[in-house]
């Protein structure tokens, strides 16, 4: 593992994965004249979430910032892992 791709800069929590294309693009950045910015798999889930839950996604001037939906997000990554181990073990 190398990180050169640095940390999350939503939650500054996760480090990225590199190629950077791998992680998360950013809903604040999807608009045509905006520069990509790339977050952890749980900040994309987590903006995901605020769009459809909230009033939209946190602005980058409020991050670093906690996840929003943290817990929840912890909870299914808990439910998928399981998920994955029986289907290892059929
Ligand atoms: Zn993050």
């Amino acid at each position: 593992m190398n990180d050169v791709a640095g940390t999350c800069p939503r939650c500054e929590e996760h480090s990225m994965m590199v190629p950077l294309e791998v992680n998360a693009l950013s809903r604040t950045t999807r608009g045509i004249v905006d520069t990509p910015v790339w977050v952890c798999s749980d900040c994309g889930m987590d903006e995901g979430l605020e769009d459809a839950f909230h009033t939209g996604t946190t602005e980058q001037t409020e991050w670093p910032m906690m996840r929003t939906f943290d817990y929840f997000i912890k909870e299914t990554n808990v439910q998928t892992a399981r998920l994955m181990n029986e289907v290892d073990n059929v």
